[in-house]
């Protein structure tokens, strides 16, 4: 019997869980709330990343550790990468949880980036800000996510109020400010990286984001074979580079048809949560099989697919559950402001019939506004 240890208990823990189910897989998670939503499909141990104690009874009861979260420290993926195999690698991990370190490394591979600067005191921000010219964002080099610990600057008049907003940071987590691009559109590659250097990737999703967070993704990303074939490259440069094990997803912006590199998130990712109907092997299963050193599923997709984020509360279901392909997601949360308690993922033979169902849907829950812009593409 394997057990499956995760650091981090929220969604995705939950849906590793349940993807691992019919592998024959046991799970144990751990999380620093005794509330956390994959503690509903797995025994919960409630301890402190930082703690030792706590890590050493996770490391004896697991026979492998994977992150559901990225920002577990360092330290502490090294400590248990000592006693039991963790995947991905912490040095991986470590990359991916700071901004600078990773655009370093987009930069130092070809993966062309929009400027950036790291920031340390309140005149480095105007120098840099003045050197990059036109609108800039302030991000915390470490810790961020969906769009927290950022400040958009528009014009020099902003740098006091983003130096008030981040700077007591700049000594902490550190900051790195970079130049805002205006990209018509925004994409991931979802991909995965076996053991043995296997790398297959989902096919190109689009996503649109509202406050920093991810609102609706589409799949297979409407897209010239050129540029996509570019980002699958990009993908694999990564991951061979970061020796990477698991699934990862990259985030990408596309500019005038061009693409530049935003971020990697070193996990499974909400843009491929369409994977689980949507695709002939999901993220989830996906993720395992990688972590486990079993063959890797087809990534495939069956048909289009658009997933919907619900974020705060969940809206009335019987609208998806009535689509003929409406498939319904509920992550066991209480609703909180700006928390990501659920998702569904409409998934139809054809984007024609694909827009359809996403009107229907959107009618239905007054939900117009985020389904626009996926319409808009599928209509493409
Ligand atoms: P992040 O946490 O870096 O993924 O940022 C969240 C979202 O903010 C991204 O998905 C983009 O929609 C937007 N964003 C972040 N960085 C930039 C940037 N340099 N230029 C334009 N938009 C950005």
């Amino acid at each position: 019997m394997t057990t499956v240890g995760i650091l981090g208990g929220g969604q995705l823990a939950r849906m590793l869980a349940l993807s691992g189910a019919p592998l024959g897989l046991r799970f144990l998670v751990m999380d620093t709330e005794a509330d956390a939503c994959a503690g509903q499909f797995a025994p919960l141990l409630v301890g402190d990343y930082r703690d030792e104690a706590a890590l050493a009874e996770f490391a004896s009861k697991v026979d492998v550790a994977t992150f559901d979260f990225e920002n577990v420290p360092a330290e502490s993926a090294e400590w248990l990468a000592a006693r039991v195999p963790v995947f991905p690698s912490p040095r991986a991990l470590s990359v991916a949880q700071d901004r600078l370190v990773e655009k370093n490394l987009f930069r130092s591979l070809g993966i062309p980036v929009g400027e950036y600067a790291a920031v340390s005191t309140r005149d480095g921000l105007e120098t840099e800000v003045a050197r990059i010219g036109g609108p800039c964002i302030l991000k915390t080099r470490r810790l961020g996510y969906d769009g927290k610990g950022q400040f958009r600057i528009r014009s020099a008049a902003d740098i006091e109020a983003a130096w008030q907003a981040l700077g007591a940071q700049a000594t902490t987590v550190g900051l790195i400010v970079e130049a805002f691009i205006p990209f018509q559109r925004e994409l991931s590659v979802v991909a995965v990286r076996g053991r043995d250097g296997e790398f297959r990737t989902w096919p190109l999703t689009e996503n649109w984001h509202v406050d920093g967070v991810l609102s609706a993704s589409v799949a297979p990303a409407t897209l010239d074979d050129g540029l996509a074939q570019l980002a699958y490259g990009y993908a694999n440069q990564l991951a061979e580079a970061l020796d990477y094990v698991g699934v990862f997803a990259l985030e990408l912006f596309c500019k005038d048809g061009q693409w530049l590199a935003n971020e990697m998130a070193p996990r499974v990712h909400n843009s491929g949560h369409w994977t689980i109907e949507g695709a002939e092997t999901s993220q989830f299963e996906n993720h395992l099989r990688a972590v486990l050193g079993l063959p890797l599923g087809d990534t495939r997709m069956l048909g289009h697919a658009c997933m919907l984020n619900w974020i705060g509360e969940l809206p009335e279901r019987n609208s998806v559950l009535g689509e003929p392909a409406g498939h319904w997601h509920d992550y066991g949360k209480l609703p909180r402001t700006g928390r990501k308690v659920g998702h569904a993922t409409l998934r139809e033979d054809s984007a024609v019939a694909l827009a359809d169902a996403l009107q229907r849907v959107g009618a239905t829950l007054g939900r117009e506004s985020q389904v626009a812009s996926p319409i808009g593409r599928l209509a493409d």
